[in-house]
């Protein structure tokens, strides 16, 4: 299945929720979720109705692609690894989600979308462990070191991500150094440490039948 790469807005309406996908945009009053919190479409309003089982599972699952941007069979491929692994089944998938590299670029701040940082990431703007990197789906181990090239810290682009970088609460799971533009992964986040309301058991639930 292709990216989806029409209006980001109408994602968070059909959700019915804020995904954060357009940055600073979305702390705003122009964020588009606050001004019109309805479902887009000429028969939206049809949709009211009791959503079934199936239909929760599947929006929660939609909701959580969306917010991380990810493809469906990648996606199925993040659960099946969830599953096999000791614990619990919904709080490992997010975990995984949480350690791909996109997310970490944009969870240390240097990208204010996780788009952009894929953006970023394919530009080649990064080093992980001190190598070249591109792809912006991978995962992240404990111990991974993820920094900005010397080449692009003097780019008007990371000169002004620096500057919101400052501002920038990060996760305990991320050490992150700001003078150089670097961060260590320390440790794997934990399903307290993901602030977004997911009900991963649906997905889980989805997936399981
Ligand atoms: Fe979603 Fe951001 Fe658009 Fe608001 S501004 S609707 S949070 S993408």
């Amino acid at each position: 299945m292709a990216r989806y790469t029409g209006p980001s807005c109408k994602l968070c309406r059909r959700e019915g929720k804020k995904l954060f996908l357009k940055g600073d945009r979305c702390l705003s009053d122009k964020c588009a979720i606050s001004r019109r919190p309805t479902a887009p479409g000429p028969h939206a309003q049809g949709r009211k109705g009791a959503v079934k089982e199936y239909g929760m599972q599947h929006r929660e699952k939609m909701t959580a692609r969306r917010y991380y941007g990810v493809l469906e069979n990648q996606f199925k491929g993040y659960y099946e690894q969830a599953d096999k692994q000791a614990g619990v089944a919904g709080a490992n998938l997010l975990s995984i989600l949480e350690r791909r590299l996109d997310n970490v670029v944009y969870r240390m701040g240097l990208a204010s979308s996780r788009k952009e940082a894929r953006q970023l990431i394919r530009h080649a703007h990064f080093t992980l462990n001190g190598k070249k990197v591109d792809i912006p789906s991978i995962i992240l181990k404990v111990g991974d070191v993820i920094a900005l090239k010397d080449k692009s810290r003097s780019s008007e682009k990371f000169k002004v991500l620096a500057e919101q970088m400052a501002a920038v609460i990060t996760p305990k799971w991320l050490e992150v150094d700001k003078d150089n533009f670097s961060c260590k992964m320390i440790a794997v986040p934990q399903r307290e440490d993901i602030d977004f309301p997911f009900e991963e058991q649906l997905i889980i639930e989805l997936y399981s039948k």
